[in-house]
């Protein structure tokens, strides 16, 4: 209930609501809806102590899922110790027999909400993009018992609305740095050359729904392990919870977080 009250300050009554009820007031500075938020959920996602500004580190980001590959994923991910974030689907979720979702969160991955069913953002009624939002929130936290502070539009697709938006359902907006178009060739040998190729902060884009890109992880893992990289989730790579409705590619200067 404090959650929700929390997070729907603004979003409208609901048909539980009596019209006549007081609305909660609604809260304009995205660092007071994150402190509050991590009042209600203190240990979520829990972040361990890296410093990404002086050291080398990566957040891998997996979107669309969890699919069929993404037990696989997950299994390597376990083996080597390395946290991720996943952009999660809710229609995805809802069709997750598997325990994934719960498992991901499980193993101290970090999930973003990546919305129902993936269509662009900018180009639905309000309704619908806060529907988009809120339901995939809805079936998380029903799932896994946490409440997401990360989302991705789908497409990078995104504008002043879909910031709203997302701030008012208490989520940051992450993009990414580096983009491995692993959608597009489906070979783990070009995907791994490509992650591998990632820069201190970056964010790397790819996907757990296809099997090539799966199987480019032990590679992208080996390379960037070599070289030195820390993997992080997104909130350790920035050090905090990222802000409500502001926007986080990745690019930002490593010094500057
Ligand atoms: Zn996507």
């Amino acid at each position: 209930m404090l959650l929700a009250a929390i997070l729907c300050a603004g979003c409208g009554t609901t048909s539980t609501t009596p019209a006549a009820a007081p609305r909660p007031p609604v809260i304009a500075d995205p660092g007071v809806l994150a402190r509050r938020l991590a009042a209600v959920q203190p240990d979520w996602p829990a972040r361990r102590v890296v410093d990404c500004r002086r050291r080398k580190c990566v957040a891998l980001t997996f979107d669309d899922g969890p699919g069929e590959y993404t037990g696989r994923l997950l299994d390597m991910l376990r083996d080597r110790h390395v946290r991720a974030t996943f952009f999660v689907l809710g229609e995805m979720v809802a069709a997750d027999h598997a325990g994934y979702t719960r498992r991901m969160v499980e193993d101290g991955h970090e999930l973003g909400n990546h919305t129902w069913s993936h269509p662009p953002l900018t180009a639905m009624s309000d309704e619908r993009l806060r529907s988009e939002l809120a339901d995939t929130e809805a079936i998380v936290q029903r799932t896994t018992g946490v409440r997401m502070r990360l989302m991705r539009p789908p497409y990078g697709a995104t504008d002043s609305r879909v910031a709203e938006q997302a701030r008012l359902e208490g989520l940051a907006q992450i993009l990414w740095s580096l983009d491995t178009l692993d959608w597009r060739d489906r070979d783990p040998g070009i995907v791994a050359r490509r992650a591998g190729a990632a820069v201190p902060g970056s964010i790397v884009l790819m996907h757990d729904i296809h099997p090539t890109s799966v199987a480019a992880v032990p590679r992208v893992l080996d390379t960037l392990a070599r070289k030195g990289y820390r993997f992080v989730t997104v909130s350790e790579l920035y050090g905090r919870a990222p802000l409500p409705g502001r926007t986080y590619t990745g690019a930002e200067n490593p010094k500057e977080r």
